[in-house]
Order: C-alpha cells, then structure tokens, then sequence
C-alpha cells in the first residue's frame, strides 16, 4: 500500500494536469461555420479524395466529432442556435429562414466582448445580414455581399476569397494585447456549384448512387431533378454536380486554412481555440432529394463536421452525438469564461479529454413542418403539415418514425423509438414567439437596385409564409 501511494497520487496528479490544460483562459478563438457543408465530403471524415487539407490538419492535432448534429437544416436557425445555444423552438428566429430577427437572449459573441475580447464577423450569406440580429456582440460585423451566383436573381453572397481577405485585414489591424474573437462564414458549398476560376475540373466525377441522369425542375424546390437556381448549362448527370460541390469545398477549405493559420500565427503562446462547422448539410439524392436543404431532418441534412483544436486537449474521435448548441459552452468553457445563461448545450470539456457522451444524450433537430430527435445512432422524427413552428401552437403531429443507423452506415426504419417520441413531444411545447425582421434597410435597398435587381416589398417580408426556397 505504502509503496503504491506516490504513485496513486502521481496518478492524481497527472489526471489533474491534464484536465486543467483543456482550457486556454485568454486564448484567441476562432468559429467557421461553412455553408450547406457535409461531413462526408471532408477527407478526415472519410471523402477518399483529400480536398481539404486545412481541415484534416486541424481534425489531426483536434478532437472530430463523428457525430453532430445540425440544430436546423436552414442557415439562419442554424447560426442563431449556435449563437445562442438555445434549439430552434427556443429563440425567436425559430426554423424561418431569413425574415426573422434574433433577439432577448444573450449571444457568445456578447459574452466575449464583456470579457474584453476584441470580436468581429466575416458573413458570406444574405441571410446572415445585420438585420437578423446576429451582429449583437461582434464590434466588427463585416456583411458586405457583392457577388451574385448565375441563376439567382436577388440573393447576394461574397465568396470566400473576398470574405477571408477581409478577415485577414482585420486580423492584420489587432493589438496583440487583446484577444479576439473572430467567426468567419464561408458559402462556396452552397448551390449553385460554382467554383471560381482556378478551382472548377480539379475533381473529375464524384458517383452519386443514381447514375442516370437529372431534368431540370420549373421551381427551386422539388424532388427527382435539379432544382431551377442549380441547373449548371447543359449539365444532367449527378456525378458532376457532386464534383463541382466538392471543388467548392476544397476552394473553402483553402481559405479557411489561409484564416486558420493567421490567426495561430498571430496567437503565438497565448494559444488558439479553433472550431469548424458546418450550418446543415445537403442532400446528394438521398430519398430522391437532390441539392437542396432545409426540406428535412434527415441524417444528411442535419450532420455537420464539427472539428475543435485547443491548447492541451487530446485529439481524436468521439462517436456520441453533439450538437450546435454545444459550441458557444464549449468555447466559453475553453476560453475560462462563464457560459451562457440558460443554454441548452453543454461545454464538451470531457469529450475533449477523450470521454465519450452519455448513452442517452437526445438532441433536437427542426426545419418548418419537422422536428427531430437524435440520440446515438438513432433519428426519430414527427413531421405534419400544421407542425410549423406558429406561435399559436406545436400543432398536431400527423407522422412519426425512428430509424437506426445499420452496420453499413445506412439508415432502416426501426420501431418507434417511445423515449425520444417524448423527449420530442416535450419539446414542441417550448415556443418562443418568432420576431419578423422588419423591412429592408434603406442602404441595402438601394443596393439591391444599384446592382440592378428589384427590391423586395416590405409586404413580401412582413407577409410572407417561411420560406421554402432552401436556397439562402
Ligand atoms: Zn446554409
């Protein structure tokens, strides 16, 4: 006994070493979040193509979660989910997609400016515009769109070499005194596929499961054909349109690498926390959905990368499922400031000591019309066409379904998974009202038309049923 004592204790004392490290009090953080951006086409989750270096570097000195999970499968509930830490039901953009306003919660990025934090925001993505309220926090919210992709005639982006060159300037500009907080939003995976010049034909074909090829649907939106804003000139066959997708993730990935590496440069010994993710997924021909988002909570809709480099942390893999809600506790936590009041995700500080999540963690997914639980290896749904997320009511579930991930990592329906169908119903009652945006800033109006596009109405936002174009 007495001999084994000091070495117990040194046991002690190393297990308490290494859990004090997983925190960098003052570090310089960093969140990218790139758009519409699957796991699977990422070469550390398995892509067999390495098109993304900048990621695989970080999932190599990070922690990858296998599994996580979208908290929307539209952008703006997405990003106002990871803001906040609240699920879609629980703050006031709900699952609409660009006509609604956060706000009467706190945000990570307030939290981090009280603690002296320097922070700013580089967005790619009208939806994401200061007029939805995610600028609260961020003393530099940079969301300036001068591009327009081909087929779309009123939605504005910036690709990512604009919007990391903005980014970078920033970085450039900073005191090394203070430490910043920086979330750069990058588009490119978004449709239309269009790499810019330089990064299209670097990947020759990417087989989807159906070879034939596609027709091009009248509306943005629909099953069995490309949807109108994504048909690429004559291009039908699905395999190239997977292959200009992932030329616009590996032009994302360059430049999120460009970013990553200013930012650890600049950092030097005070240390970087850094976490990539992606704000929903994209359906590659799943049940006859072809690139679109939004429509559903299915798997590959709502998985996202989701990838964390920290000083002190061990890196690997964690299979269990986390979620969107966890990034703001997760940073703060690692960042030593306190969390968000209220949140509902959890600071992954054992998950990044290598432990796995508990068996029965159940996480929620919604999109309009859908919400959906997952826990591990299982997604559970209620769908109905009066699910929408009204204030006046969850509405009366009309369809629901689990189905579980088999060994070939293929989803088969199950029997009714009864915990999560309660977890779930649990959770259609909590319904904070929805907060339109209101109309259109004067400046952004005249934009529009100096580009030479018509403006929308103030009655088209004010009146207007959520979206259904997954395309913003
Ligand atoms: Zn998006």
């Amino acid at each position: 006994m007495r001999r084994g004592l000091p070495a117990l204790l040194g046991l002690l004392v190393l297990q308490f070493a290494c859990r004090a490290q997983v925190q960098a009090p003052g570090a310089d953080v960093l969140l990218i979040t790139v758009d519409t951006l699957r796991p699977d086409y990422i070469h550390a989750y398995g892509f067999p193509l390495e098109i993304t270096p900048s990621m695989d570097a970080l999932a190599a000195r990070g922690v990858l979660f296998e599994n996580a999970i979208a908290a929307a499968t539209l952008t703006a509930p997405a990003h106002a989910s990871i803001m906040t830490s609240r699920y879609v039901r629980e703050h006031s953009v709900g699952s609409r997609n660009g006509d609604t306003r956060l706000e009467g919660l706190p945000t990570l990025a307030e939290h981090f400016a009280e603690a002296g934090y320097e922070t700013a925001a580089f967005i790619s993505n009208v939806v994401l515009r200061r007029r939805m309220g995610l600028d609260r926090g961020f003393e530099t919210y940079d969301d300036e769109l001068p591009a327009q992709e081909q087929n779309r005639d009123r939605y504005f982006e910036r690709f990512a070499e604009a919007t990391a060159r903005r980014a970078l300037a920033w970085l450039g500009g900073r005191s090394p005194g203070k430490p910043i907080f920086l979330w750069l939003h990058l588009q490119d995976p978004h449709g239309p596929y269009t790499p810019p010049p330089g990064w299209s034909g670097k990947v020759d074909r990417v087989p989807l499961k159906l070879q034939s090829d596609l027709v091009v649907l009248s509306e943005n939106f629909g099953r069995a054909g490309i949807p109108f804003y994504q048909a690429l000139g004559e291009m039908r066959d699905p395999a190239l349109y997977a292959a200009r997708y992932a030329e616009e993730i590996q032009y994302a990935d360059h430049w999120a690498g460009q970013v990553i590496s200013a930012v650890e440069k600049r950092s030097g010994e005070r240390g970087s926390v850094i976490l990539l993710t992606a704000d929903h997924g994209e359906s590659l021909g799943e049940n006859g959905w072809f690139f679109q988002h939004g429509q559903s909570t299915s798997p590959e809709l709502a998985r996202v990368p989701f990838i964390v480099a920290a000083p002190g942390l061990v890196p690997g893999r964690i299979a269990g499922p986390v979620s969107h809600v966890d990034i703001a506790p997760t940073l703060l936590a690692l960042a030593g400031l306190p969390g968000l009041p209220g949140a509902s995700g959890r600071p992954l500080r054992a998950q990044l000591r290598g432990e796995e999540v508990p068996e029965d963690r159940l996480i929620f997914c919604d999109t309009d019309g859908e919400s959906a639980a997952y826990g591990s290896g299982a997604w559970t749904r209620i769908a109905g066409s009066d699910l929408s997320d009204r204030a006046d009511g969850p509405g009366r579930p009309t369809q629901s379904e689990t189905a579980r991930l088999g060994a070939g990592g293929e989803w088969r329906p199950a029997e009714l998974d009864s915990r999560a169908f309660r977890g779930l119903v649990d959770y259609l009652e909590r319904r904070v009202p929805r907060v339109l945006a209101g109309p259109m800033a004067p400046e952004h109006i005249e934009e529009l038309r100096a580009l030479g596009y018509e403006a929308p109405l103030e009655s088209d936002i004010e009146g207007r049923e959520p979206s259904t174009d997954p395309g913003s």
